[in-house]
């Protein structure tokens, strides 16, 4: 593998055997001085990722530069896997895999080698385009939700999509997102992790700030005045004892959820109803905000699905403007920062 190649795709497996041929280890790349750069780009890869949602480029024209990129890709993985949290790795399989798609569309002689490291079945086709699996098409893409990424809207023939090298390069991005998820976090042992401290609490402090950005109280904490309608009248209810229908429940815990509560403060709301039962509602709470399954929690539903399920109560002018709840809370707290991903 030439080494260009190796730095624009560190991910490949020739990309790790190009850096064992230049005697670099795990270890050294820790620690040795002679590494310095590649361990400061991974940070920055991490934390464009983070802050910027994209791992941004750097010149590539000495052998040297070209090492270091590809060493900086496995201590980036190292950091994100030491803070091991679930917004990260995402966000940063993100950036990376959105990166690798970017470069493809200006070398389009490498996806062929990209598409085999992925275990893309996919051959090449006439006048550049390209036959894929339709397993692997429909696994890849089922995330888009545009009509035409539907398998009926597609070139299919003999059991394999065409596609051009754009919509190509597009599903290898979902796929290398899909592999660096799936491979995070790394086991990275103790003495390494104290070595790459500075670095792991750069990257914690920037995280923190990039969630509270995104939450959409700002990180300031729930602010009763800026619930929708609908919120305050299901929350009022199950102050007062009222016997609140799933659909409810499940809009207004799913909505505290994402403002940021955390499961003491929603089941505090909840306690003041005078027929409080806490082992039920700690059942559902924690069912609702993905703690019992140590995972994300349910995303609340939208104006559509609340108006169907009649728990849209007295909209306002506000509610006019926007389509869904955690907008109106948005809008109301001035805190309009786009949402790209829910931290
Ligand atoms: S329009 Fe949306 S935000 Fe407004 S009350 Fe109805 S469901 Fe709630």
């Amino acid at each position: 593998m030439d080494s260009l190649q190796a730095a624009r795709y560190p991910f490949l497996r020739g990309s790790a055997q190009f850096a064992e041929e230049n005697s670099a280890d795990i270890e050294s790349l820790i620690s040795s001085s002679s590494y310095e750069s590649a361990r400061k780009r991974g940070l920055e890869r991490v934390l464009d990722a983070v802050s910027q949602h994209k791992v941004g480029d750097v010149p590539l024209l000495q052998e040297y530069d070209r090492l270091m990129e590809i060493l900086s890709y496995p201590y980036a993985r190292m950091i994100v896997s030491c803070i091991n949290d679930r917004f990260l790795t995402k966000r940063y399989a993100l950036a990376e895999a959105s990166r690798m798609n970017g470069l493809l569309s200006n070398d389009p002689g490498s996806e062929m080698a990209v598409a085999e490291e992925l275990e893309v079945r996919s051959t090449a086709a006439a006048e550049g385009r390209i036959n894929m699996h339709f397993s692997d098409y429909l696994r890849f893409s089922h995330v888009m939700k545009a009509s035409e990424w539907k398998l009926i809207n597609t070139d299919l023939k003999g059991g394999f999509v065409l596609l051009d090298p754009d919509r190509f390069a597009r599903l290898l991005q979902n796929a290398l997102q899909e592999r660096i998820e799936s491979e995070l976090p790394l086991n990275v042992p103790d003495a390494f992790r104290k070595i790459m401290r500075k670095d792991i609490d750069r990257v914690n402090m920037v995280l923190s700030d990039t969630k509270k950005k995104l939450s959409p109280t700002g990180g300031e904490g729930m602010n009763p005045d800026h619930l929708p309608p609908c919120m305050k009248a299901i929350l009022a209810s199950a102050q007062n004892g009222v016997n609140l229908p799933h659909s409810a429940r499940f809009a207004l815990v799913s909505y505290l959820n994402a403002l940021g509560l955390t499961y003491e403060q929603i089941i505090g709301l909840f306690a003041q109803s005078p027929d409080f039962d806490e082992s039920k509602s700690s059942y559902q709470i924690k069912h609702i905000t993905g703690e019992e399954r140590g995972g994300e929690g349910y995303t609340p539903p939208e104006c559509a699905t609340m108006r169907t399920n009649g728990i849209c109560f007295d909209p306002d002018n506000l509610c006019a403007k926007i389509n869904h709840p955690l907008s109106y809370y948005r809008v109301k707290s001035g805190n309009t920062q786009k949402k790209e991903e829910k931290p």
